[in-house]
Order: C-alpha cells, then structure tokens, then sequence
C-alpha cells in the first residue's frame, strides 16, 4: 500500500522526532569532546545510525600525530541505483571553559595538547551538527521508499585544526566506500536567527594555514642588553613587519589575513631569554596568495633578525604547518541546494550571504573540485536576542566564545528538515525541485 504525504508530513515526521532529538544535543552538548579524542561521540553516533539500518565503519582516520586515534564513523545506505549524496558533521569541541551557565553545560575537563588540563566546550556548534546528521538519517531512513540512490554519511573527528577530513581520506574512505557525486554540510551561526539558513556560491571560506616562526636569540642578564641579542624585541618588530605584507605585498582585491595568535617567550623579567615562539594563521582563497605569503613571512623574518645581529646561524626558523583548502561551494549544486532551501523553508528564511575568512576542512572532501561540494549557513541564535542585538549593535557570542549558546529546538528542526529536504532533491535528480513536496512510503 502506497501513502501518500501531505506537503506537511516532514514536519511532522520531525516534530514527532524533536523532542528526543533535544535531548540528544543537549547530551551531546554536555560531554564534548576535544579534536582526536571523540570516542565516546563518534561511537554514539555509530549506534544510532546503525540501529537506523545503516551500513556502519567506526575507526575511520589517519592522523600524523602520534597521540590521536582515528574515530571517524562512515554509515552508507545503499537504495537501488541512483546518485551517490554525501552529508558530513563533524563532531569536535574545543579547549574552551564553558560560562553559558545552561542546565546542559559542560563541566567535562580534559589533557590538551598531551599536558595540561582544559576546559572543554562544543564552542562551535558541532554538536547541533551531530545532531542534525542523526535527525536527518532517521528522516531519510523512513522515507526510503521515496528515493532512491546512496545515502554516505559521516561523522567526522578533529575538524578543529586536526585535519580530520584529510586524516579519514587518507584512510581509504573514496577507496572502501562510494565515492560521492556531491557532498553537502551544514554549519551553525549566531550570526543568524533561529529557523533560518543562509547560502554563499562560490567561495565561501577561506583556506587555512598555520605556521610556527622561533625567532632565536643570545640569552643575557636583564641588565646588560648589549652583551645579547634580545629576541623579544626582535619578535616585537617581526610582528609589527609582518603586518606590510598583506597592507602592501598583496593585491587590495585579494582576500588575505595575517594574524600573529600566539606568542610566547622569556621566564622572568631580569632575564634576556634566547628564543621566542610564535604562532601565525593565513587565510587565503588562492594558493598563490598564500604561497607568497610564506615566502615573505621567511624573508621579512629573516631580514629582521639579522638587522638586529642576529648570526645567519641562528636565523628564525619558519615552519608551515596544518593546512586545508578554501570551501568553494560549487556554484551549480549550490543553485540547487538554494531551491531545495526555499522550497521546504519559504523564501524569507532563506538568505544570500557574503564570503568569510573564517575557515573549515570540509573543503577537503571536494578533492580540488573534483567533486562538488555545498556547506550552508544553519541559524542558531535566539530570535529574541537577535533582534535586541541586531537594535543595539552588540554583537551575541559567536563561534568559539564561551557563551557561545544556539537556541536547541529550532536550530534543530531546521537543521534536520534543511538537511533532509536538500538530500532527498538531490537523490530524486529534482532540478529545479517540484512545488509539492509530496512523500511516499
Ligand atoms: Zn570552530
Ligand atoms: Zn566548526
């Protein structure tokens, strides 16, 4: 017997889903954890999506350091032929202590970076992600019969500076699993109110490369500058230098950001220390930008140290380190992806929204383009507070902030109906999708 839904009917599939799903998030929410530490999340993950019907691989990943497991998770549902659709949430959280004094606050501490112990927060949302991933496979799990194709799913680790997407490809994941047609992901913003999402074709975000300059000096009493080579200057200067390169190296019609995050040096205030750390980000959408970047961060850093006597010995050492691509949303699925939106959202909550320098490592999933790739914006701030916000010009607590608090209920809902809509159009070929969204199972 063939049912046939009313336009309504994934609303109600997914508010009789919503409360659990709450809960989830708000569990979820509550014990994050760090980059190459979610085992407890991805084995969760695991076991919901398998007692949905899915074909389930956990231990997914590659990792270069030594320390970190692979816990990617990959659940496939194969429909019959048809198009292969990849959806992706990553699961980390980050070294942040939580001070949103929510109910479901994380209280969880942990070892970063192999000593000391931190805080831990799903500071970026990926939690919601997770979440929505899990709604969005119970939905397309009951309406199998409406589709048809290949569903890849994945739970993705170490998002937040771990290359997990390059760790789970090196893995194998294109080779052992199939390899999709396109790729879709979600991500939250307090930038935008509950219930609605927000699209950008084209480039969307920035790449991201991290690099690690040791500025080296010759160590000497506080007192006596002249017998040493203080490095703390030389570092003072390096940063202030760094700065020409994007103000005057690189074309005012290239996106570029330089910013110097960290930086540590010296043990005591009579005491010329022989070397200083820093740590650099770039952000970039063309890898010649950024290549160039590097060349001068090597040659300014060197010009400056051996301006001040440094010996060519002991010129800084200027080390490029993790990096992922700039997200570049396929304009053609991005089209797509745009009508399912306002088709199952209503044209006010779907918005066109600019580019960012902020970054992520979903872009890694399109190999170069090679397969087409669509993340869009999902709304998780209170609209209430939005709109107070929005009058007074105070900005909420965005990515990364230990405020940082979508709205669970909504933010959910249009997650997983966003989601959902979007796959199913994709695995039904609809292009442009049609104007009733009529189910059957
Ligand atoms: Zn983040
Ligand atoms: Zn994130």
């Amino acid at each position: 017997m063939t049912t046939i839904y009313p336009e309504a009917s994934l609303d109600s599939l997914i508010e009789s889903e919503l409360p659990a799903l709450v809960d989830c998030y708000k569990m979820l929410h509550a014990m994050p954890e760090l980059s190459g530490q979610e085992e407890k999340t991805s084995a969760y993950l695991a076991g919901e999506l398998r007692s949905l019907g899915f074909s389930v691989t956990v231990g997914v990943g590659k990792y270069c350091h030594k320390t970190w497991l692979g816990y990617g998770v990959v659940a496939v549902l194969a429909n019959g032929p048809g198009p292969v659709v990849l959806v992706r949430a990553d699961m980390d959280a980050l070294p942040v202590e939580e001070k949103t004094c929510l109910p479901y606050a994380s209280k969880v501490r942990a070892c970063f970076r192999d000593a000391q112990e931190v805080g831990v927060m799903h500071a970026c949302g990926h939690d919601v992600h997770v979440t929505s991933l899990i709604g969005t496979a119970r939905m397309l799990a009951r309406l199998k019969s409406s589709w048809q194709g290949t569903l890849v799913l994945i739970g993705q680790p170490g998002e937040e500076g771990g290359g997990g997407a390059q760790a789970m490809l090196d893995d194998g994941v294109f080779q052992l699993f199939p390899k999709p047609d396109c790729a879709l992901a979600l991500h939250v913003t307090s930038h935008l109110d509950a219930g609605r999402v927000a699209y950008v074709p084209g480039n969307f975000m920035a790449s991201f490369t991290e690099v690690d300059i040791t500025v080296h000096g010759v160590g000497a009493h506080g007192s006596a500058p002249e017998r040493g080579k203080d490095p703390i200057v030389i570092a003072a200067q390096l940063i202030l230098a760094l700065q020409t390169i994007v103000s005057r190296e690189i074309s005012p019609i290239e996106p570029a950001v330089l910013t110097v995050g960290s930086i540590h040096g010296g043990t005591a205030c009579n005491i010329i220390p022989d070397r200083v750390q820093l740590e650099l980000s770039i952000r970039t959408y063309d890898d010649a930008v950024r290549d160039q970047m590097i060349a001068s961060i090597k040659r300014i850093a060197r010009g400056v140290a051996l301006a001040a006597g440094v010996p060519e010995d002991r010129a800084p050492l200027v080390t490029r380190k993790a990096a992922h691509p700039a997200n570049y949303n396929d304009p053609e699925l991005t089209g797509r992806v745009a009508h399912s939106l306002t088709h199952a959202l209503g044209e006010d909550n779907v918005v066109l929204a600019y580019p960012v320098m902020a970054s992520e490592d979903f872009g890694t999933w399109g190999l170069g383009r090679e397969i087409p790739t669509c993340m869009f914006w999902l709304g998780a701030a209170d609209p209430v507070l939005f709109r107070e916000s929005a009058a007074s010009g105070v900005a909420l607590p965005s990515h990364h902030s230990p405020h940082f608090a979508p709205l669970p209920e909504p933010t959910i809902r249009t997650g997983v109906k966003a989601t959902t809509s979007v796959v199913l159009a994709l695995l039904r070929g609809e292009d442009p999708p049609l104007k009733s969204n009529i189910l059957q199972e």
